[in-house]
């Protein structure tokens, strides 16, 4: 036998049932989706699709090129043509966002408010809410300076967190990164005092003294957190500007009645961001506790050679999300069917058309004909399996009177239903049941 091809690590796939290792389904996917597209709508975004793979110096400008993701995260390979071009799958959504937007003269003098959601892709270390294919929803909006969008999109985040029945299960982190001088003031206090103790530093911290030196305050390290302590702190160096719109979100955010840390550490591992930063984080799925992170990039449209244009956005981690709802509210109704149609080896394509009429009748209910060979009992057992609440039973009597053989299987009820009361007969019941 030839060996099996198995998936890539750190790639999944997702199921309509739980499987070892994987809790995340499909049914499960497919609520948290639904709940985003409403939301969606009830705040007058669209959204945007866009491809998976961009031009590599895309990433490379967008993101940093110092940063983890475009130093040692990305999938880039060269493609078929003569040059060859090196591309990127793409490890966030804000850098192909922008880029449509330009492309598209969606951002100059204009406001946008745009969501997408879809498959990201880094090459990281895979462990439980981190992979190497994972999926975000993110939102960006460009165009518009003051605080009240980004209390927006706060709010937004925190009335899904309602909806999901999760909203305490996660808290709200923020920060101000300030302007870049304010920013760069600050990196060199900082850098200065992380030198003079530069023995007590893990490597990854050391090396980013060079690099990305505000990394160093996201460093999990017990050494690093402990010099850390007396480090300078980025609120003290941040800009007038900076400050205003910080306390004005704040305000916001307090008369909405959104409770909120101020984390002075928090930074993004993206340089793109300025002014406000913020996360959702959870404390019940262990080290990868970020659910939802976004901020302020007023500098990036320009970077990427548009007119300059304020933006702000955020994106969750959709695999973070669901195992945080699969441990918080886990699912109930794990039923696959309502209504189950056992049918007699004669009454097969009798059973299939039973199906197609009860569909016209009852477009919610999920209905699933057997298709296969087996008795009445191994037929039975399959219904009771899939969690239907009712059999329908088809055998050569049932077709010569035209009736139907209804068996509640909860209830071990059995009774025999005309084909034209079937209908409301199934209509009722299980809407009495449900
Ligand atoms: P982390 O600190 O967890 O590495 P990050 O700063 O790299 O996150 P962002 O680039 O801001 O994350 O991405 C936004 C969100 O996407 C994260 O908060 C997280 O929920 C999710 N995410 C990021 N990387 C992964 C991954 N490798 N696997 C699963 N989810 C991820
Ligand atoms: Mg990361």
């Amino acid at each position: 036998m030839s060996s099996r091809i198995t998936a890539i690590r750190g790639m999944n796939d997702i199921l309509p049932v739980p499987v070892k290792d994987n809790p995340i389904t499909t049914g499960r996917w497919q609520q948290v989706e639904q709940v985003l597209r409403g939301l969606m709508q009830q705040y007058g975004y669209g959204e945007i699709r866009l491809p998976v793979v961009e031009s590599t110096p895309l990433f490379a400008r967008a993101i940093g090129a110092v940063t983890d993701i475009v130093e040692k995260e990305m999938y880039s390979f060269m493609d078929r043509g003569t040059p060859a071009e090196s591309l990127t799958l793409r490890p966030e959504g804000t850098a192909g966002c922008v880029r449509a937007c330009l492309e598209h003269g969606l951002t100059y003098n204009q406001t946008q408010r745009l969501w997408y959601t879809g498959p990201m892709f880094r090459y990281e270390k895979p462990q439980k809410g981190r992979y190497r294919q994972f999926h975000q929803f993110g939102v960006e909006t460009f165009g518009m300076t003051g605080p009240d969008i980004d209390a927006e999109l706060i709010l937004m985040t925190a009335r899904l967190w309602k909806l999901l029945g999760l909203e305490n299960a996660v808290q709200l982190e923020l920060n101000s990164l300030g302007e870049p001088e304010a920013r760069h003031a600050y990196r060199a206090a900082l850098v200065e005092y992380l030198r003079a103790h530069l023995d007590c530093l893990d490597e990854d911290s050391k090396r980013r003294l060079d690099t990305n030196p505000l990394r160093v305050l996201d460093s999990k390290h017990a050494g690093t957190q402990a010099v850390l302590a007396n480090a300078p702190q980025l609120p003290d160096y941040l800009d007038e500007g900076s400050r205003d719109h910080l306390a004005a979100l704040t305000a916001a955010l307090d008369a909405a009645g959104i409770p909120y840390v101020r984390n002075p550490r928090l930074v993004r591992g993206l340089d793109y961001y300025n002014k406000t930063v913020f996360e959702w984080t959870t404390t019940a799925l262990g080290a990868q506790g970020t659910v939802c992170a976004g901020g302020r990039y007023d500098g990036l449209v320009a970077q990427l050679g548009g007119q300059a244009t304020p933006a702000v956005g955020f994106a969750i981690g959709l695999e973070r999300l669901v195992l945080l709802l699969e441990a918080m509210i886990p699912r109930t109704d794990t039923a696959e069917a309502d209504i189950y149609v056992v049918t007699g080896d004669d009454a097969r394509q009798a059973g299939l058309l039973l199906a197609e009429t009860l569909r016209n009748s009852l477009p919610e209910m999920r209905i699933v004909t057997h298709c296969g060979s087996g008795g009445f009992k191994a037929q039975f057992k399959k219904a009771d399996k899939t969690g239907a609440r009712v059999a329908l039973v088809l055998g050569e009597d049932e077709v010569a009177a035209g009736t139907v053989t209804v068996k509640w299987l909860q209830r071990g009820e059995q009774l025999t239903v005309g084909r034209e009361e079937l209908a409301d007969h199934l209509k009722q019941g299980l809407g009495a049941n449900s």
